[in-house]
């Protein structure tokens, strides 16, 4: 059987080739308008998704809503149990030899490697989400999340034809899922401002916090990440979090957890400790 990592790879490369073709492929205005789109939803579905509801459980839904999140992250490869079993070992064991995700391995480790090697065994993931594994339906996702990702690449591609799916589709799917996260990753425990004494080297980065709607302020949210929102503060945008509170209106979401005014003060850096502490 072919090993994990190599079919991962050879995933990640060939959804990176419609995007490349789209240089030589004519497009039209609204496969742009679309791109924008995909973007916005592939970003929702991992960001607010995955990493806001079911990894921090930062809000709360209904049973069927919860599943419809887990079936969008899946509509993109990524799986509710999967990503928060790693997430939440981030946030163990945040910039020590224990944590995959952070750029103590290296760039490319960081940006690509821990894609491809999970390193982590499926025994501490399921032990480390025992909220989630206890729904068949998310363990059925955890299994078979490949196959709504097969689903949403095949409906694209014959509902919208190719210049959509290479633009929809693929070049958002690389630019969130792919390179969004890991920038994140990087550069967040890397460059940008550290407010918060968070014992880790967590930075709130200006540029991510904006293209990525709120995920580069995660020097906030790794001081407290039980909160719907990383903005911390109004200069601070944060559009998934807008997304969510609009959706709370509607009633399809509810108890979105905020920071408490006590926390937002608590552990704040003086201006001359931030950058040494980041470094
Ligand atoms: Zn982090
Ligand atoms: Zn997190």
């Amino acid at each position: 059987m072919m090993n994990i990592g190599v079919f991962r790879a050879m995933a990640i490369a060939l959804l990176h080739v419609p995007p490349l073709s789209l240089l030589f492929v004519e497009t039209r205005r609204a496969n742009w308008i679309l791109f924008v789109a995909f973007y916005i939803v592939i970003l929702f579905a991992l960001g607010a998704g995955l990493h806001r509801y079911f990894a921090h459980r930062s809000f709360e839904a209904n049973r069927g809503v919860q599943f419809g999140f887990g079936l969008l992250a899946a509509a993109f490869f990524a799986d509710p149990i999967g990503f928060s079993g790693r997430h939440r070992l981030h946030h163990r064991y945040s910039d020590t030899a224990r944590d995959f995700h952070g750029p103590q391995r290296g760039f490319w480790f960081s940006w690509i490697g821990h894609l491809l090697e999970d390193g982590y065994a499926e025994s501490e993931l399921l032990a480390a989400t025992p909220d989630l594994v206890r729904y068949p339906e998310l363990m059925w996702l955890h299994h078979h999340s490949y196959l709504p990702g097969l689903l949403a690449v095949a409906s694209t591609l014959l509902l919208g034809g190719y210049p959509t799916f290479a633009a929809g589709y693929c070049l958002a799917w690389c630019l969130v899922a792919i390179h969004g996260s890991s920038a994140v990753n990087y550069f967040c425990h890397t460059i940008g401002r550290h407010r918060y004494d968070t014992g880790d080297r967590s930075t709130n980065n200006l540029f991510l916090g904006i293209v990525l709607l709120g995920e580069g302020w995660h020097n906030n949210h790794h001081h407290y990440p039980a909160a719907a929102r990383a903005g911390f503060f109004w200069y601070e945008p944060d559009g998934l979090y807008y997304i969510l509170r609009i959706l709370s209106w509607f009633g399809i979401i509810h108890g979105l957890r905020e920071v408490p005014d006590a926390a937002r003060e608590r552990g704040l850096l003086r201006k001359r400790d931030r950058t040494a502490r980041a470094s």
